[in-house]
Parts: C-alpha cells; sequence; structure tokens
C-alpha cells in the first residue's frame, strides 16, 4: 500500500464530497464552495490549494477540519477508484480517513 498523493487528478477522483457523512456539514458545504472558486481560476488545484482548502482526499491528508460531521452515515470510500488502486482496506483505518486519519 503506497502512500496517496494529494494532487488535482486524486482530488477529481475523490468520493468524500457525496459522502452523507459530510452531506449535512456547514463547515464542509463552506469549504467546498471555497474550492470550486479557487478551481474556476484553471489552474493546477495541486499547486494553490492546500490540503487544509479540499474536504476530502482525506487518506492522504488526514483528519477533517471541520468537527461538525455525521459518522453515524455510511463512508463512501468503498466506492473509490483511489481506495481500490491504492488497497486502502489493507491498511488502517481501512474507511473513514476523515475521523480516524490518514491511510497507513
Ligand atoms: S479513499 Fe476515501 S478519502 Fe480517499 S480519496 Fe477515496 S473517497 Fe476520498
Ligand atoms: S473518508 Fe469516508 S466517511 Fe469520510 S467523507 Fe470521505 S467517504 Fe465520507
Amino acid at each position: 500500500m503506497g502512500k496517496v498523493e494529494f494532487n488535482a487528478e486524486n482530488v477529481a477522483k475523490c468520493q468524500c464530497v457525496k459522502c452523507p457523512v459530510q452531506a449535512k456539514s456547514e463547515c464542509f458545504k463552506n469549504t467546498l464552495r471555497g474550492m470550486q472558486e479557487m478551481m474556476s481560476e484553471d489552474v493546477d488545484i495541486a499547486t494553490v490549494i492546500e490540503p487544509k482548502d479540499v474536504p476530502g482526499i482525506y487518506c492522504a491528508n488526514g483528519k477533517a477540519v471541520c468537527t461538525d460531521l455525521d459518522t453515524h452515515e455510511i463512508c463512501k470510500c468503498g466506492e473509490c477508484p483511489i481506495w481500490t488502486e491504492y488497497g486502502l482496506n489493507k491498511g488502517e483505518p481501512g474507511s473513514y480517513f476523515c475521523r480516524d486519519g490518514a491511510a497507513r
């Protein structure tokens, strides 16, 4: 299991933005809006956006900054191509990276 890289391609593949765990979080919505504004400027987002600006790819960057997530909902990592590609199910924590930290 290699370390998941924080880059534009992987941010685009991440399913966290569609995840019910974050769906009702105002903090998530604000962060997503900010990221979308930065992305509309047509640059390689990984060069201008820092991990804290992205409400996802927690398997690479570690726990979510937002504290109002509902982890009683079902994590969508199992539907993510990165999860399969990197074999994240074989490591810890395996899912709920937003709550439990980066894949290791
Ligand atoms: S495995 Fe989960 S946290 Fe990592 S990129 Fe995919 S959906 Fe996001
Ligand atoms: S890590 Fe899993 S539970 Fe957390 S936001 Fe991403 S898909 Fe949802």
